[in-house]
């Protein structure tokens, strides 16, 4: 399948919906990391995702509308609280988790009978959207357990010859997927950290409580309740180590493994001006929300340039720390010394 890469021109955007509508992928972007969309009403095209991605089929995709009021007929009931939560963070890097409506197809939801729903803010995933006419039903659009895209470039390395569309709308400005809020019971639910970060929602609803399952792996036979909890994530080739702490005493600890290591090609993932000899540095930015912003094309980055082990340093500094700590962990499969 040859895949047709897409400007942001009103004519490119209108070919984009009209792929979709029509069964096709098109892979988008949007302010958290690129998606691959299919029509969200289309279980044959929404299949077409999971084969693209190599994507397991028990991990439910999200919605995404470019109208707030599709919410309504996506989902059977809005409580009190999830509409003061869409109200405030729609649209934005935020998705909302509810009852779903007998609209949405199994396949989108993986047999669950929630659905996430997401308004994207960026105005070229709205005009896609738009321009399709139906909702889009999205994961992010990468291979399954490769880091998520957030430039058009990683989308063409991941998925080329297996979708039908990238639309090249330049680089993700939050860089991690939208915050998942399951709305659907009693009391709101962060199950994914993200682009909202949990002061903004207690400032809204107070009474939101965060999954205590956010940073830690889920063990053989759990059943997590976001699915995608359980699985390899944000992987690349290289073995990464999170080293957690003040600065100066990280890089100590990152000195010593690297001597240890002085055999490997090393890379090292940093948040300081710190120096490292013998390593491929990489900056990710002084803040988390720099950090956030440039996580995953750096790690991407390491396994262009070869590197076999990723030392990364961090530490919580702002409200976008746990969203960082929670992508970090996953790629690093846990392995995590904190100093
Ligand atoms: P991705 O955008 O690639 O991270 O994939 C969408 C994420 O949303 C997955 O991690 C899913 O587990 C999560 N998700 C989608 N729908 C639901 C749902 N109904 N309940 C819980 N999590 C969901
Ligand atoms: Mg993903």
């Amino acid at each position: 399948m040859e895949t047709k890469i897409l400007k942001t021109d009103d004519e490119s955007i209108a070919e984009a919906g009209r792929i979709a509508a029509q069964g096709g992928l098109v892979a988008f972007p949007t302010e958290t990391v690129y998606g691959l969309g299919a029509s969200a009403y289309d279980e044959t095209s929404v299949a077409r995702i999971y084969a693209a991605k190599g994507r397991p089929s028990d991990n439910p995709l999200i919605v995404h509308i470019a109208d707030i009021s599709d919410i309504d007929r996506l989902a059977e009931s809005v409580s009190a609280e999830a509409r003061r939560l869409t109200e405030a963070f729609m649209p934005g890097p935020f998705t909302i988790i509810l009852k779903k409506s007998p609209l949405v197809p199994d396949a989108v939801t993986a047999g669950m009978d929630t659905v996430g729903i997401r308004f994207p803010e960026n105005d070229t995933a709205q005009r896609f959207i738009r321009a399709a006419g139906v909702p889009i039903a999205a994961p992010s659009a990468n291979l399954s357990g490769k880091p998520s895209p957030t430039e058009a470039k990683h989308v063409i390395d991941d998925m080329t010859g297996r979708i039908d569309a990238v639309i090249d709308g330049g680089s993700c400005s939050v860089g991690v997927e939208s915050t998942i809020v399951d709305a659907s019971g009693a009391v709101p639910v962060v199950l994914r950290p993200g682009g909202v970060t949990y002061e903004e929602l207690t400032a809204v609803v107070p009474e939101t409580v965060i999954d205590p399952h956010i940073l830690e792996s889920i063990g053989e036979g759990e059943r997590p309740k976001c699915p995608g909890m359980k699985y390899k994530h944000y992987a690349p080739d290289a073995e990464v180590t999170v080293i957690e702490g003040a600065m100066d005493a990280v890089k100590k600890k990152i000195d010593e493994l690297l001597l240890k290591n002085s055999g490997k090609v090393c890379g090292v993932l940093t948040m300081s001006d710190n120096a490292y000899d013998s390593a491929v540095i990489l900056c990710a930015g002084k803040t988390n929300r720099e950090y956030a912003k440039n996580l995953f094309s750096c790690l991407r980055e390491f396994d262009k340039l070869g590197a076999e082990i990723v030392f990364a340093e961090f530490e919580e500094r702002d409200g976008y720390g746990l969203a960082v700590r929670n992508r970090l962990y996953k790629s690093a499969a846990q392995r995590v010394i904190r100093v």
